[in-house]
């Protein structure tokens, strides 16, 4: 047993309050103090008896989320009240009355929406995202509360070093599934980058030390490289009176990481590992006209390349990001990234809205509001399905933007890669459902033309047009999809009405009645979600019910005759999982798999030798996946309970499929000399092949049956070293 020097403590966690109060950014008046003083006090008396899994006072984990509310979000004494007093309401006798009679209405209201959102991650994934909706609804009530939240979920990833290693898993990949995308979306960019590291450095340990090991061996490199960059720089800036500060900054571990898995390159292949980062001191007056100047001094030592111009000094980005970027040819041939901002605009940069409060400036709120506002509109539509609304919410947080004009001159923001159709949503949903196509740049565009930059859009309606299923393949934004699904759904509701006749005219012939309870009967029997689903697929013929002839009737009640034979429904979930886990836990693929059904994932198409898990399915069996497939953060995160770790038996030599993609210059014979490594020389067989030129460029995509990962990194190795060939991937699905 672990002896507690309950002296020490004491003094120990007065030296953390104190370092809390030194640690504001905000001036803090006698009022605030004594307020603080008292929530600290409640707290303390609250969590006394309770200890962290490490084995530390639970008091300091409150005192943790406010300091990082305090000093690294810049929040004031309110936000500091309420982070120090996040869990008492819900872990003691503590009522909201009471926090309401000591502290107030604000502090009340805050304080409710942090222990309503506190179960969001709960066990069934609907639930979850249940809560993560309620979650983003307090966001208009007072983003205070997400801000805290945040703080609490990076206080708790600092701290994770002490749980059990599943627990571990599972709280990286919600970190990275849903408070990574929130953190990006509300400007904590500093916030952003840390959780992404800590969540891979849980979810993918190995690569996380890799990554690390490898930019401390080349920093010594870097910083010399830096260094000769900046001298002339800085002499200028000097000469011209110019207040700054630079900083090397490299790229996080958790991006390098990205960027070789979209790219297919090792990490000596990234260029732009660093980038330099010239802080100017400003007033807000001068800053952009600075900022330019600035620009002009770094492009006349160093070459811009024009296509790496970012100005997003004139049009802020949608998540309040000010900065300017250039990449200029630096000494030695290399490209290096030139990020020039004030120091207001850095820290919007760093810690996103938070920082603007500070500036109140309208234009930053106006663009929160907006924001809030669409997403209020999203969680307010009667879709019901959580799950589907996260996932189009998540693509709207990451995407990147382009600005586009209505006929008016409007300026619109909207994500890359959207389309005529999603702007006319954008406008108005009348607008996207009787969309024909439209014209850009007074040119004739359909549907699913895909916007850019600049471009001036006007949208062209027919009355007879009606949304259809495939439209839901053209649009990017959450808004369209949403409502291209609401006006769907609508469809489906009128066409049902017919089949709700027949199903109520069968049974009256039947002598059944015609209640919620045989309508069940029939929901179940034909294996459809709900009665719409029912009742529309009877209406276009979909499921035929003419006679009701595997039925009998005692007393209006229907009864099956015989139910069709349900494949594994029958057992649990649960059970099925703690079968495959076996004694060791562990699922061997290849070993005890005769009795088990599993399957190797199409979409990332796993062979042995790659790190693997497996997702157990209802009636598929087991899914293999690679655990950088990308869909396994979010089965992991959603799903945890129906995961199971798997390794590959070393056994008998079987192949399996993988997919390289080869791409290269045109040359004289070069598919053939492709083909004969494949075949002759490392005896692999082809499954399919497919090549294509276009203007002296090939690309080849071939599946392949390999051995293990050994096995492939051998034929890449040699497919490398053909002529003409450029570069050789593993595809990550085919
Ligand atoms: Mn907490």
């Amino acid at each position: 047993m672990q002896v507690v020097d309950i002296e020490a403590e004491k003094k120990e966690i007065l030296k953390r309050y104190r370092s809390l109060l030194l640690s504001c950014k905000r001036r803090l008046d006698a009022n605030d103090k004594k307020q603080i003083r008292k929530a600290f006090e409640i707290s303390l008396e609250a969590h006394k008896d309770m200890r962290r899994k490490s084995g530390e006072p639970y008091i300091y984990h409150p005192i943790a989320v406010a300091q990082i509310a305090a000093s690294e979000i810049g929040l004031g004494a309110t936000s500091i009240i309420c982070a120090l007093l996040h869990d008492v309401v819900e872990d003691t006798d503590t009522t909201l009355e009471d926090i309401k009679g000591m502290f107030g209405e604000k502090v009340m209201q805050i304080i409710d929406g942090l222990t309503k959102i506190s179960g969001v991650f709960d066990h069934t994934p609907s639930l979850q995202a249940e809560n993560f909706r309620k979650m983003l609804l307090t966001l208009s009530d007072d983003i205070r509360v997400i801000l805290i939240k945040l703080a609490d979920r990076l206080h708790n990833m600092r701290t994770l070093e002490s749980m059990a290693r599943d627990k571990q898993i599972k709280i990286a990949s919600e970190t990275l599934y849903m408070y990574t995308p929130l953190a990006h979306r509300l400007g904590l960019n500093v916030m952003k980058v840390e959780l992404e590291d800590l969540g891979l450095k849980y979810t993918e340990p190995s690569v996380f030390e890799d990554i690390t090991k490898k930019l401390q061996e080349t920093e010594s490199e870097r910083t010399r490289y830096i260094n000769v960059f900046i001298q002339p720089i800085i002499e200028n800036l000097k000469e011209q009176k110019i207040d700054y500060e630079i900083k090397g900054r490299v790229k996080s571990i958790y991006s390098i990481w990205n960027k070789m898995k979209t790219q297919g390159i090792p990490f000596e292949e990234i260029y732009d590992i660093f980038a330099i980062r010239i802080i100017i001191k400003s007033s807000i007056e001068q800053e952009k006209s600075d900022c330019w100047r600035v620009y002009s001094l770094v492009t006349d030592f160093y070459h811009p390349n024009p296509d790496r111009l970012r100005d997003w000094i004139s049009t802020p980005k949608s998540t309040g990001y000010e900065s300017l970027h250039t990449t200029v040819m630096g000494p030695e041939g290399k490209w290096v990234e030139v990020q020039i901002r004030s120091e207001r605009m850095n820290e919007i940069a760093e810690i996103g809205y938070a920082a603007h409060w500070k500036y109140k400036e309208s234009a930053a709120e106006n663009a929160l509001d907006g924001w809030i506002k669409k997403i209020r509109e999203l969680l307010e539509s009667p879709e019901s399905n959580a799950l589907d609304f996260i996932d189009d919410f998540k693509l709207n947080l990451f995407a990147e933007e382009i600005f586009v004009f209505t006929p008016k001159g409007e300026l619109k923001t909207l994500p890359i890669k959207a389309t005529t159709l999603d702007f006319a949503y954008e406008i108005h949903s009348q607008l996207g459902n009787k969309c024909i196509g439209g014209k850009v740049n007074n040119k004739l565009v359909p549907l699913s033309h895909k916007l850019n930059s600049g471009d001036q859009i006007e949208i062209l309606t027919s009355q007879k047009q009606k949304p259809k299923d495939d439209w839901l393949n053209y649009v990017v934004t959450a808004r369209a999809k949403s409502k291209i699904k609401l006006a769907l759904k609508e469809e489906k509701r009128k066409i049902a009405i017919k089949g709700r006749e027949t199903v109520e005219k069968k049974l009256k012939q039947l002598d059944a009645s015609f209640t919620k309870s045989n309508v069940a009967i029939l929901v179940d029997f034909f294996k459809v979600k709900n009665n719409l689903e029912l009742y529309y697929r009877i209406s276009i013929g979909n499921i035929s019910i003419k006679t009701l002839k595997d039925f009998t009737v005692e007393k209006g009640k229907l009864i099956p005759k015989n139910t069709l034979p349900k494949k594994l429904e029958s057992k649990k979930l649960e059970e099925l999982v703690s079968e495959v886990r076996g004694n060791s836990g562990m699922l061997v693929i290849g070993e005890n798999l005769d009795k088990i059904d599993y399957k190797l994932s199409p979409c990332c198409t796993p062979i042995p030798g790659d790190d693997v898990f497996g997702f157990v399915t209802v009636d598929e069996g087991i899914n293999i996946h690679r655990t950088n497939c990308p869909n396994a953060i979010q089965l992991m995160s959603n799903y945890a309970y129906r995961i199971v770790k798997a390794k590959w038996t070393n056994q008998e030599k079987i192949s399996f499929l993988a997919g390289i993609k080869i791409t290269g210059t045109d040359e004289v014979g070069i598919v053939n000399n492709i083909t004969k490594i494949i075949s002759n020389e490392l005896n692999v067989n082809m499954r399919s092949i497919s090549f294509d030129t276009n203007d002296g460029i090939f690309e080849g995509n071939i599946m392949v049956f390999v051995q293990d990962t050994n096995h492939l990194k051998e034929l890449i190795k040699k497919l490398k070293k053909v002529p003409g060939v450029v570069n050789v991937i593993r595809m990550d699905s085919n």
